[in-house]
Formats: C-alpha cells, sequence, structure tokens
C-alpha cells in the first residue's frame, strides 16, 4: 500500500507563505518513510493532511491507488499516533485499543480478539486492565500505537511519537519501533527532526525545507550523495567550505584536500567536510596536508567533544574528537591547533 503526494500545497492564510509548497513524493510500500527536516519545515502539516487532518489548497493524495484527497479521516483507512498520548484518560488500555473497532461496529468477541492480539504485539499482555495514568510515557506510547494498529491500517502516520519521552526511553522504542514493523509491515510514515532516528529507521527520507522537498532518497543516498548544501549540513552536521583549485589541490579556507580530476587551476570549488573526517593535532609532525585553526568552542557530547574551529580565512568547522583523544589533544578554547582534512566531497564550482 503506497502513498503518493502529488503536488500538494497547504496555506493557512489567503497570500500568505505556504506551510507545504507543491511537494510531491511517494512512501514505497511496506516500508517506513520518514519526513525529515528542521521544526517549521511543514512535515506535520503534510502528514496531517495524509491523515486528513487538513484540506489542503492544491494537489492530490493518493493511498492505495486510490484518490483520498477529499475523504473524511475515518474513510481513509490510516492510523495515527501523535506525540503526546492522545489517550482517553478514562478509559483502560483495552477500552483505548478498542476504540476505533467500537466506532466501526464490530462484535463483541471480534473486538476482544482484536485487543488481545493488539496487547500481545506490542508486549503489555498484563496492563490490560490499567487507566493511563498507570502506565509510564513510553507503555503509553506504545498503547496509542496498537490504537492505531488495531484498525488494520493500510498506513500508518507518526507525527515524532517519541518527541516527549526522556533520551534513553527514545531510544527503547526506536529499536521497538522497527521490530514492530517487521511483525506488521504497514506502511509507515514518521515525522522528525531528528536526523539520526530517520538514518537509523527508514529505508526512505524525504527531507524538508521550508515547505518543500529538498531531497528524497534512501539514507545512504542522503548521508553520501547530499544534493544541496542544506541536505548536507542538516543530516551530516557538514561544514561547507569555499575555495580555489591551486597546482591540483583544492585550497578551502587555510585546508588542502584533494581536488576533483575535471577542475582546472583557479577554479572556485566548495568543500563538503563531515565533522569527524578532520584531525586535531597539536603539531604539524606526520600530518600532511595539515593547517591552523583556533579554538572558538568546545561542547562536551557523551563520548566525543564538539570542536568549533574558526580558520584564518574566517570559516568556522565543526570537529569531532572522540573523548579520549581529546584528552590527549588537551586544547582549551581560544588555542591553536592544526587541522587535517582526511575526507572531503569537494564540487567544483561556487
Ligand atoms: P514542522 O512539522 O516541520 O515543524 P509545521 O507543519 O508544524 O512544521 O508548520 C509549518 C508552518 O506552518 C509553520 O510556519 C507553522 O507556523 C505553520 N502552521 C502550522 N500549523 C498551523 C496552523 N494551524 N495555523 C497557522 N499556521 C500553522
Amino acid at each position: 500500500m503506497s502513498v503518493i503526494v502529488e503536488k500538494l500545497t497547504k496555506r493557512f492564510s489567503a497570500g500568505g507563505t505556504p506551510a507545504v509548497s507543491d511537494v510531491s513524493f511517494q512512501a514505497p510500500p511496506g516500508a517506513i518513510t520518514t519526513l525529515l527536516g528542521p521544526s517549521g519545515a511543514g512535515k506535520s502539516t503534510l502528514l496531517r493532511a495524509i491523515a486528513g487532518l487538513e484540506t489542503p489548497d492544491e494537489g492530490r493524495i493518493l493511498i492505495d491507488g486510490v484518490d483520498c484527497t477529499d475523504l473524511p479521516v475515518q474513510k481513509r483507512g490510516v492510523g495515527v499516533v501523535f506525540q503526546s498520548y492522545a489517550l482517553f484518560r478514562h478509559m483502560t488500555v483495552r477500552e483505548n485499543i478498542a476504540f476505533g473497532l467500537n466506532v466501526r461496529r464490530m462484535s463483541r468477541v471480534d473486538v476482544n480478539a482484536r485487543v488481545d492480539e493488539m496487547l500481545k504485539l506490542i508486549q503489555l499482555e498484563e496492563l490490560g486492565r490499567r487507566t493511563p495514568s498507570q502506565l509510564s510515557g513510553g507503555q503509553r506510547q506504545r498503547v496509542a500505537f496498537a490504537r492505531a494498529l488495531a484498525i488494520r491500517p493500510k498506513v500508518l502516520l507518526l507525527d515524532e511519537p517519541f518527541g516527549a519521552l526522556d533520551t534513553r526511553v527514545r531510544e527503547e522504542l526506536r529499536e521497538w519501533l522497527q521490530e514492530l514493523h517487521e511483525l506488521t509491515g504497514v506502511t509507515t510514515i514518521l515525522v522528525t527532526h531528528d536526523q539520526e532516528e530517520a538514518l537509523e529507521i527508514s529505508q526512505h527520507v524525504v527531507i524538508m525545507s521550508e515547505g518543500r522537498v529538498a531531497q528524497a532518497g534512501s539514507p545512504e543516498d542522503i548521508y553520501n550523495s547530499p544534493a544541496t548544501p542544506f541536505v548536507a549540513s542538516f543530516v551530516g552536521g557538514t561544514s561547507i567550505l569555499k575555495g580555489h583549485v591551486r597546482e591540483g589541490r583544492a585550497e578551502v579556507g587555510s585546508l588542502v584536500v584533494a581536488a576533483p580530476h575535471s577542475a582546472r587551476e583557479g577554479e572556485a570549488v566548495q568543500a563538503f567536510v563531515r565533522p569527524h573526517d578532520i584531525k586535531l593535532a597539536r603539531s604539524l609532525h606526520g600530518h600532511g596536508g595539515a593547517s591552523t585553526g583556533r579554538v572558538e568552542r568546545l561542547k562536551p557530547v557523551g563520548g566525543y567533544v564538539k570542536v568549533l574551529l574558526k580558520l584564518p580565512s574566517g570559516d568556522s568547522v565543526t570537529v569531532e574528537v572522540p573523548r579520549k583523544e581529546f584528552d590527549e589533544l588537551g586544547v582549551v578554547e581560544g588555542d591553536s591547533v592544526h587541522a587535517d582534512v582526511r575526507a572531503a566531497r569537494v564540487f567544483v564550482g561556487d
């Protein structure tokens, strides 16, 4: 059951900037597709339009080949999970899961069987009689998934479903969602602003920026071949340095990297440098092609330290240094260090 969005535009005010602007993409059947982008990119609006919770101004939505653009939510065969637990507080877990089935007037025997099946699927068989207030945040979100899946939707639509949970639970639930998806095989569209989440759990990624699709493809495509500087910096934390070809090498700022074969002397180039592709050192010794930068800011993040380096050209690059290497390096803010670019994608042109 694929989802096809064609030239969809949604404005919230007449004549205003559209929240979603002429967006087309396909969510392949049986896959997890993520809509990834910064806050305000139009991801939720697009998902809500697919769900039938927003009416598009232009464009079409096809679910499993059927034009659903004008169908009400209940007729689209979609299950939706939001960030905040939209569970009914006065109902038990069983009653919550049964809700959509009762609305569809399924028989009591069938409802009970389906609820049992769903409780087993989310591994909360013992907790059916509890109310949402007696569950942890992660358990509540699992119940929200069971409720969305109980109606056997053609498509599962997830709007930042783990966004309100703490990091550890969020990571657990990411794994859990992948297992759940393997069991159900339901076509899924997930909204997230977290690139790690998107690259980890989806087979197809649609990157959004300012209401438009910036790039769509597999996680590998997006990571290895970013189509635009925006995608490169949003997905890979990439720094973009501008420079010129000199003596067969690309000089970008004060750094020297390999130039593409096609590049001619003096031609402008842009180098996309990933945070772990620069090696810092206190001395030049043994680091050919290294150059000097000033440590502007140090930001410890778990097992590594993010070093913001200012180059003499005025450009800044972010370097990620594993904690152990960082301790050995022993630099503080304001120090000068040598930066050796080990890998960069260099493009000819401005
Ligand atoms: P994202 O999910 O990527 O953070 P949204 O789809 O929520 O982005 O929002 C896209 C744009 O549409 C934003 O500028 C937001 O302020 C605007 N917007 C979203 N919902 C509404 C609404 N109900 N009324 C007016 N503007 C809205």
